[in-house]
């Protein structure tokens, strides 16, 4: 799942790595336009409601 940089005008940034951790998961990324990295939290029940 993409996401925008925090830090510069950079959209649809790719993840260099993904974890799943129990209900969650979690996405790093590195913005190739300035280089800052972040990481974020999911939690996977939020994508189930269409099953
Ligand atoms: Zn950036």
């Amino acid at each position: 799942m993409n996401d925008n940089c925090p830090n510069c005008p950079r959209q649809q940034v790719q993840p260099a790595a993904e974890h799943e951790r129990g209900d969650q998961v979690s996405h790093l990324y590195r913005c190739p336009r300035c280089g800052v990295t972040w990481s974020t939290n999911r939690v996977l029940d939020a994508y189930r409601e269409a099953a």
